[in-house]
């Protein structure tokens, strides 16, 4: 199998940049078209407080439903999207329909947040605050209720100041969280400029805690020193929940919880949750 794997490996990279043009621009044209086929589709994570175990918001992530490939990764095709101006288009649809959702489960009774992922791209062009304002008229969402998550290399990069980017979408309301945090440049600095709500604790420290804790515990401290809400990321054990809730991390996404599934899905836990008395959530002590 290994060998099979080189094997691919080296066909790939000897392609000849030609043959490597020709694949892009057929993933380019398939994905004009899967937007106009509409077959993308949000799914959305559990995000969970580490305290009561209850669903608090979720995480919108994007899904391509192929007609002959199947259910695609966003791995597979977001970073192609975001080398062109592709990922302002479907950035606006993900950014659409994320808010159409929030929206759509208040009136259900489920006053969930809402969080979205902002390439850098987005970020640079200047509409998308705009275009946010739009959507938050036309769907009457409280702007307070959706987070948008941005890497920190994309917000070391993005314009800094009063009529940067970053600013502008803190004054539209929308909260603002650093994803993936401890991978980027940390210059910490940024930290305090930067009007940002939540830091996502990103998974790798998560899944090396019993090894190494010590990156996470930092996190974890700094966040409450500067008043920042935190979240883990990629929780999969109750070992790694029970080492958050000791530390007071507040809030958890991960398989061990439930990983992202369709709407649809997403919903009928929400409204099982709804059905279970508040009680039945497993208290701190019980855990251990
Ligand atoms: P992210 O924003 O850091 O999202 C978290 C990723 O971790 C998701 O992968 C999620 O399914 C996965 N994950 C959640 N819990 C666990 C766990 O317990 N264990 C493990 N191993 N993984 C877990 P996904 O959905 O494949 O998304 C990958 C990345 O693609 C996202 O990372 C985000 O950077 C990007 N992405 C996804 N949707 C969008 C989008 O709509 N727009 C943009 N610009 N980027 C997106
Ligand atoms: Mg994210
Ligand atoms: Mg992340
Ligand atoms: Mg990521």
């Amino acid at each position: 199998k290994a060998k099979e794997d080189g094997r691919n490996c080296f066909r790939y990279f000897t392609k000849s940049l030609q043959e490597r043009a020709q694949v892009r621009i057929d993933l380019e044209s398939d994905i004009r078209r899967a937007l106009h086929n509409q077959e993308f589709e949000l799914f959305f994570q559990p995000r969970v407080s580490t305290k009561t175990l209850q669903i608090v918001g979720a995480e919108a992530l994007i899904r391509w439903r192929h007609p002959l490939r199947g259910l695609i990764m966003p791995s597979e095709f977001i970073p192609l999207c975001e080398e062109t101006n592709m990922i302002n288009q479907l950035g606006d649809w993900v950014l659409e329909v994320a808010i159409e959702r929030q929206v759509s489960w208040r009136r259900k009774g489920y006053p969930l947040s809402i969080s979205a992922n902002l390439s850098p791209r987005q970020l640079r062009s200047r509409d998308v605050i705009a275009k946010l304002a739009a959507v938050m008229e036309r769907t009457g969402c409280a702007p307070g209720d959706i987070e948008l998550e941005i890497t920190e290399s994309t917000i070391m990069e993005s314009g800094q100041g009063p009529d940067g980017i970053i600013s502008q979408l803190k004054n539209l309301g929308v909260r603002l969280a650093i994803d993936d945090f401890g991978t980027g440049y940390s210059n910490l600095a940024y930290l305090q400029n930067f009007p940002i709500s939540c830091l996502k604790i990103d998974r790798s420290f998560i899944a090396e805690l019993t090894r190494n804790d010590a990156i996470a515990e930092f996190i974890i401290s700094m966040c409450r020193l500067m008043d920042i809400h935190v979240v883990a990321e990629g929780v999969e054990t109750l070992e790694q929940l029970n080492w958050l809730r000791a530390r007071g991390c507040q809030e958890f996404q991960g398989h061990y919880f439930g990983s992202a599934v369709p709407a649809a899905e997403f919903e009928r836990l929400l409204e099982l949750q709804h059905a279970l008395p508040k009680e039945t959530a497993i208290p701190v002590a019980d855990c251990q």
